[in-house]
């Protein structure tokens, strides 16, 4: 049997306190950002007047905040309003519809996150960790491991930065404003639970609390904790659950995606559909399609027999494979086979475009291609 790495959930857990960012207006709600003004000495509205430039008019700058006391506006904005992503390499693709931002954070952990521009609305893909705990073999994130958990206002805050991207006109041919947030950059959503749900009430939360996305343009990702998608379920939020499957059978899942060891396959499915039942959302199962590993056609009637009949939507992904890695794409022709086997079971199924290819598209390319670099110009000074 191949012998799979361990397995780690939450830096927290295992004693050693990760450095947390300073606190950030998008870690609190009105009340706690209220009270936090009044902390300072300033009067309880001058919450509003800030949160409004944060998250209605996308603006930063104190020296744009004109409504605010030329005295105080630096006090209240660096307060409010910390540096908590520093922007390392912005890189677009695509004719300019794709445009992937790599970030250092304070304790100088990398992040990434990809704004994507169709003609009808904006994407924007959002890391929640920085690295990954879940160890997947054929993600770049997954080599590295977890760093840490990101805060609230460090999450959002890429969803916020990349509106204003969008809102200045630089993704082409899309509309301005940004419209869909998805969970599926760094690390695994569910394993930062508190954190990202507070991020997502911040995304639809109507400006000046929140930036006002619709619940059902927010996306949130999963290799399938399952106590944590029951307790997704129960949160009165209608945003739609990826789970990320890879393989319809325990054997190769265990290998693929080792969470898998923990909750197999049919528990998974079953935590899926009580889901989909709770929320009336389709689950969207997200299916990297890997050579010779996980695309025979077999696996594809497998998987439409798991899914027939059920509220669920399959997304292909073509594998983005990773430098020097032993996976690769399924060809075409085996992606089409594929694709048409399930449709034949009667599952709704797509093939994810490739948006981002040029520029180390797949999730914690970026990053690690940063810390290549950063390796080789430490070796060669
Ligand atoms: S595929 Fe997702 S869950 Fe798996 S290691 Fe990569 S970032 Fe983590």
């Amino acid at each position: 049997m191949t012998s799979l790495p361990l397995i780690s959930v939450d830096p927290d857990a295992r004693g050693r306190k990760p450095a947390m960012p300073p606190r950030h207006l998008a870690d609190l709600d009105l009340p706690g950002r209220r009270a936090l003004v009044t902390e300072l000495g300033e009067p309880a509205f001058r919450a509003k007047q800030v949160s409004n430039h944060y998250f209605g008019r996308l603006v930063r700058d104190p020296e744009r905040m004109t409504d605010l006391p030329a005295a105080t506006r630096e006090r209240l904005a660096g307060t409010l309003l910390p540096t908590l992503l520093t922007p390392v390499r912005e890189l677009a693709c695509d004719d300019g519809a794709t445009r992937k931002a790599l970030w250092r954070l304070h304790d100088g952990s990398l992040v990434e996150s990809v704004l994507m521009g169709y003609p009808d609305r904006v994407t924007v893909c959002i890391s929640s960790q920085a690295g990954c705990g879940m160890a997947c073999p054929f993600c770049a994130t997954g080599q590295a491991g977890l760093t840490r958990n990101l805060s609230t206002a460090e999450i959002v805050d890429q969803a916020v930065y990349l509106a204003g991207v969008a809102a200045s006109g630089a993704v082409a041919g899309s509309p301005p404003r940004l419209s869909h947030v998805v969970f599926m950059g760094m690390g695994e959503p569910l394993a930062n639970y508190a954190r990202v749900v507070a991020a997502i009430r911040r995304l639809v939360a109507p400006a000046p609390e929140g930036l006002g996305l619709s619940q059902r343009h927010i996306t949130v990702s999963t290799v399938g904790l399952v106590p944590a998608i029951r307790r997704l379920a129960s949160e009165d939020l209608s945003v739609t659950l990826a789970l990320s499957l890879h393989a319809p059978d325990d054997e190769l899942r265990d290998e693929l995606v080792p969470v898998n060891q923990r909750w197999k396959v049919s528990e998974v499915l079953e935590a899926a559909w009580d889901y989909a039942a709770t929320t009336g959302r389709r689950v969207s199962i997200e299916y990297a399609m890997i050579k010779d590993v996980n695309d025979q056609p077999w696996r594809a009637d497998l998987l439409g027999r798991l899914l027939a009949g059920k509220l669920a939507h399959v997304n292909l992904i073509p594998l983005n494979p990773t430098p020097g890695s032993r996976w690769d794409a399924s060809p075409k022709p085996v992606e089409r086979e594929f694709v048409r086997r399930l449709r034949d079971a009667g599952v709704s199924t797509t093939v994810r475009d490739t948006r981002g290819r040029e520029i180390d598209g797949a999730c914690g390319q970026l990053a690690a291609a940063e810390d290549t670099d950063s390796d080789s110009r430490a070796a060669t000074a």
